[in-house]
C-alpha cells in the first residue's frame, strides 16, 4: 500500500492505524491493504471539501469550464482502462470483459456530465407570471457538500454515477468506496490529482461503513448524501440524514421479475435471463432474481435454461473465456449458500447448480443456479440473494404476472417479454418499479433514469435527473413596476 487518503488535492497519511486487507476472490490470498480511515479523516475531508465549496473556484465556475476538466477525468480513465480492468478483476472478482465494459462506462459517465455541465450555462428559466409587475427567473445552483458512499459491485462505475454529476453541477465530493474494493477509486483519485481539480472540489477516503461511512453521513458539513448499498444501511443512512435535513438520494437493492408470455422467442428469453442474472455473478442490484413463465412454455424454457446454465464456464476472471467469476467475498458467498439452503428448507427444489463447482476448490465459487417449486411468499422468492442464483415460477395468465411481479417491497427494476407490443406497454404500464425493460433485460443508459420504487431508493440517477441531484433550484423574482407597492404606506 503506497497511497492512502487523497483530501484537499494531496495524498495524506490517516490518523487511523487500522488497515483492511484486500482478498482476491479468485484465490483467496490478501495481495494489498487499504486503509480503515476513523472519524477524525473524515472530518479532515469534509472540511477539505467545506472550503473547496464556500471559498474555492469550482461552484462559481462556468459549468463549460467544469467539463474541460470533466473530459480529462474520462479520458485519464480511458488511457488506464487495461490497468482499471485489471484491478477490478482482482478486488471483485468478475470477469476481466464485464470489468472492461466497466470502465468504458465510467469513462463515458464523466463525458456525458461534461455535455451536462456545459448545458448549465444556459439553464436559467424564465417563469412567466400572471402579475406583470414581476420579472421571475428559475437558476440552477451546486447544492454544497456532497458525501457518497458506494458498494462494491460495480466499484469504478458506482463511483461515476455519482462523482461526475456531483462535479458538473459544482458540488465538492467525500467520497467513500467499499471497504472490500477501493483499489479503483485510489486510482481515480490519482486521475484527478493529474487534471488540475481544484484541491477539496474530490476526496477520496476508505473505510468500514460502520466507522468512516457513518462518521460520513453523520458529518454537519455535509449538505447532501448520495448512497447506493442495501437497504438496512440505506435506512440507517435515511436516519442520520434526518438530523440536519440532508439531502438524500438513496439507490437500494431489488428482486426484479422478468415476465415471459408463451408467444416469446425461448431462445431470446433464455439469453435475457442469463444476462441478467449471472453478469457480475448475479451481484446486481437490478438481477433478473425472478423469472415468471406462462404455463404453456414453462417446461420447455426452463430445460433450455438450465442446459445453458450448466454450459458457463466458471473461474478467475482473468481467464479467457470464462463468463463467471467467483463471488465478491467469504461473507457474500457465505450469505448466498444460506439463502439457497433456506430455499429448499422452505420447499424450493434446485433445478441446477447451488453448490461449489468441484473443479475449483480454492476462491468463491458458485454454479449457476436456478431453482424452482418455491412459494410465492417464501425468502428465496421475496429477499434480495445478491449471487448467481434465479428463481422460475409459471404464470396463468396477464393479470396473474403483473400481480405475482407486483408482491415485493422491491420495485427497482422489471422486465416483460411478448411479440404482441401492445400487452408488453399495458404491462409495462402496470409494473411498480422504476425501470422496465422491454424484450431485454438490464441493458443500462448513462442518458436514461436509474432507481427505484418502493424499497428500491428514492431518487433517480444518470441522465440529467442524476445532475439534479447535486442542484438547486433558486427563484429569483424582481419588481420592476414604478408604482409603489401600497399596502403600509400609502402613495
Ligand atoms: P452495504 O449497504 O453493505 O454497503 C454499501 C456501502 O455502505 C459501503 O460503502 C459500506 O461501507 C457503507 N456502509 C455500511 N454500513 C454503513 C453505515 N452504518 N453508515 C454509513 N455507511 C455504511 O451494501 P453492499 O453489500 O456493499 O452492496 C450490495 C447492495 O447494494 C445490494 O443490496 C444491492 O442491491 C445494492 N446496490 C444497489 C444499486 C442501485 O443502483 N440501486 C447498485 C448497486 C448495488
Amino acid at each position: 500500500m503506497t497511497k492512502q487518503l487523497y483530501i484537499g488535492g494531496a495524498w495524506i497519511n490517516s490518523m487511523s492505524s487500522e488497515r483492511i486487507p484486500v482478498i482476491n476472490p479468485a484465490t483467496e490470498e490478501v495481495f494489498d491493504y487499504i486503509v480503515a480511515a476513523n472519524a477524525d479523516d473524515i472530518d479532515t475531508a469534509v472540511r477539505a471539501a467545506r472550503e473547496a465549496f464556500d471559498n474555492g473556484p469550482w461552484p462559481a465556475m462556468k459549468g463549460s469550464e467544469r467539463a474541460v476538466i470533466l473530459r480529462k477525468i474520462a479520458a485519464g480513465i480511458t488511457e488506464r482502462k487495461a490497468e482499471l480492468a485489471r484491478l477490478e478483476v482482482m478486488d471483485n472478482g468478475k470477469p476481466y470483459a464485464e470489468a472492461e465494459w466497466d470502465i468504458e462506462d465510467a469513462a463515458g459517465t464523466f463525458s456525458y456530465y461534461a455535455d451536462l455541465a456545459e448545458s448549465l450555462d444556459d439553464s436559467d428559466e424564465v417563469i412567466s407570471l400572471a402579475d406583470e409587475r414581476f420579472s421571475c427567473k428559475a437558476v440552477k445552483e451546486p447544492l454544497g457538500v456532497a458525501g457518497a458512499i458506494i458498494p462494491w459491485n460495480f466499484p469504478l462505475l458506482m463511483a461515476a454515477w455519482k462523482v461526475a454529476p456531483a462535479l458538473a453541477a459544482g458540488c465538492t465530493m467525500v467520497l467513500k468506496p467499499s471497504e472490500v474494493t477501493s483499489l479503483t477509486a485510489l486510482v481515480l483519485a490519482e486521475i484527478v490529482d493529474e487534471v488540475a481539480l481544484p484541491p477539496g472540489v474530490l476526496n477520496i477516503v476508505t473505510g468500514f461503513g460502520t466507522d468512516a461511512g457513518r462518521a460520513l453521513s453523520e458529518h454537519p458539513g455535509v449538505d447532501k448524501l448520495a448512497f447506493t448499498g442495501s437497504v438496512p444501511t440505506g435506512s440507517t443512512i435515511m436516519r442520520a440524514a434526518a438530523k440536519e435535513i440532508k439531502n438524500i438520494s438513496l439507490e437500494l437493492g431489488g428482486k426484479s421479475p422478468f415476465i415471459v408470455f408463451a408467444d416469446s422467442d425461448i431462445e431470446a428469453a433464455v439469453e435475457w435471463i442469463m444476462f441478467g442474472i449471472f453478469w457480475n455473478q448475479g451481484q446486481v442490484c437490478s438481477a433478473t432474481s425472478r423469472v415468471l413463465v406462462e404455463e404453456a412454455i414453462y417446461p420447455q424454457l426452463l430445460a433450455r435454461l438450465v442446459e445453458e446454465a450448466n454450459k458457463i464456464t466458471l473461474g478467475p476472471g482473468d481467464e479467457e473465456g470464462v463468463l463467471l467469476g467467483p463471488l465478491v467475498n467469504e461473507s457474500q458467498y457465505c450469505k448466498v449458500l444460506a439463502a439457497i439452503e433456506k430455499g429448499v428448507a422452505e420447499g424450493a427444489t434446485i433445478a441446477c447448480g447451488g453448490k461449489r463447482p468441484a473443479s475449483l476448490t480454492t476462491g468463491y465459487y458458485l454454479q449457476p443456479t436456478v431453482l424452482v417449486d418455491m412459494q410465492e411468499d417464501s425468502a428465496v422468492w421475496q429477499e434480495e440473494i445478491f449471487g448467481p442464483v434465479v428463481c422460475v415460477k409459471p404464470f396463468s395468465d396477464e393479470t396473474a404476472a403483473v400481480r405475482m411481479a407486483n408482491n415485493s417491497r422491491f420495485g427497482l427494476a422489471a422486465a416483460v417479454m411478448s411479440r404482441d407490443n401492445d400487452r408488453c406497454e399495458r404491462v409495462a404500464g402496470q409494473l411498480r418499479s422504476g425501470i422496465i425493460w422491454i424484450n431485454c433485460s438490464q441493458p443500462t443508459f448513462t442518458e436514461a433514469p436509474w432507481g427505484g420504487y418502493k424499497q428500491s431508493g428514492i431518487g433517480r440517477e444518470l441522465g440529467h435527473w442524476g445532475l439534479n441531484n447535486y442542484l438547486e433550484t433558486k427563484q429569483i423574482t424582481t419588481y420592476r413596476s414604478d408604482e409603489p407597492w401600497g399596502w403600509y404606506i400609502k402613495p
